[in-house]
């Protein structure tokens, strides 16, 4: 008993308390042992109980979204936890585990509400310590969130961004798709969808190897960029595929447009220093519009599909209209 005074004398949530108030907490206290590893709450548990920890070190880790976790705080000996749940009355925040064998002080929530009836001016006292420590807690956790929610901002773009090239990937075109169509039905603005191959491209590979292959990508994908801005959607479909997504653009526009890229994308000078048989990279280009040529996803795609099988049919270096 000794020693659990001089400890709770020590410690900072009770730094403002008398020996006779001390005394009147003690019996409110209940020991527990916990072994290195175990789980003394879960992410999303209710929580009725405060935490001191005695000996030992108790670590807090919140559940990324991507899967895993990230550690937060580590509560050493005199440090408490556990007391935004008690007084917001919500789910625990974070998930709480015993890094070491350790031995805690246990308040339970109805405890502190007994303090606060029975002993007032106690319970104020600690209650004053618990808020300035929780205070620089939440401050602390701000600057956690920031760096959480920025984390999570890059997460996202990662998931639906090509990396090579910087342009959307396949999975945010099929995702996206269907807004865009829903879109232009409810304003009748156009829609137009370009599905764009790059020619003998198996071959540039063949001829000049991987790594000038990836390159022909990367210049493409400049030109891509440099004739679609605003609210124009580029999307690397996968390999040398491409789609392009033209909200609100007349399919005449649109086809003024593909033309230009493709025009300037002959003009590409990437392979002239080669050696080989393929000297100018060229696109085949299929284009397919809402709601002349269809009137629901599927049949977009499938139109922009079969207008670039045409373009590659018919020479390819070319685009065509479904
Ligand atoms: P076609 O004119 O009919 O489109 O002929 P193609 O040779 O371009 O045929 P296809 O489009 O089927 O070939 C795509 C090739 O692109 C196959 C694959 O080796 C290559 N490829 C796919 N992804 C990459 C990549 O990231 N880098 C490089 N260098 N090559 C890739
Ligand atoms: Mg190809």
């Amino acid at each position: 008993m000794n020693s659990l005074y001089s400890f709770l004398k020590s410690i900072e949530i009770f730094s403002l308390l008398s020996e006779n108030e001390i005394d009147e907490i003690s019996p409110y206290l209940e020991d527990v042992r916990v072994a290195s590893g175990s789980v003394l709450f879960r992410q999303g548990d209710e929580g009725n109980e405060l935490f001191i920890v005695r000996l030992g070190a108790v670590a807090t880790s919140i559940a990324l979204p991507e899967g895993g976790s990230r550690e937060i705080a580590v509560f050493r000996s005199g440090d408490f936890f556990g007391e935004m749940s008690i007084f917001e009355n919500a789910p625990r925040s974070a998930t709480c585990a015993a890094r070491e064998d350790s031995e805690l002080l246990v308040l339970h929530q109805r405890s502190i509400f007994r303090i606060i009836e029975d002993h007032p001016e106690t319970a104020q006292k600690i209650m004053y310590r618990m808020l300035n420590i929780t205070t620089q807690r939440l401050r602390n956790t701000g600057d956690f969130l920031f760096d959480m929610v920025q984390w999570g901002d890059k997460a996202r773009k990662r998931a639906i961004t090509d990396e090579m090239t910087g342009v959307y990937n396949r999975r945010f075109l099929d995702d996206s798709l269907p807004q865009y169509v829903d879109e232009a039905r409810n304003s009748g603005a156009p829609l137009v969808l370009v599905m764009v191959d790059l020619d003998y491209f198996r071959q540039i590979n063949e001829l000049y190897g991987h790594e000038t292959g990836d390159g022909v990508i990367k210049d493409v994908v400049k030109v891509f960029k440099s004739h679609l801005k605003d609210r124009n959607i580029i999307a690397r479909y996968g390999g040398d595929e491409f789609t392009f997504l033209l909200p609100g653009t007349a399919p005449e526009d649109a086809l003024d447009v593909c033309n230009s890229i493709r025009s300037d994308v002959e003009k590409l000078e990437t392979l002239s220093r080669f050696d080989g048989a393929i000297k100018r990279v060229t696109t085949s280009q299929g284009l397919a519009c809402y709601p002349e040529s269809a009137g629901d996803v599927d049949t977009l795609k499938k139109k922009a599909d079969s207008a670039l099988y045409r373009a590659k049919e018919e020479g390819r270096n070319r685009v065509t209209c479904a």
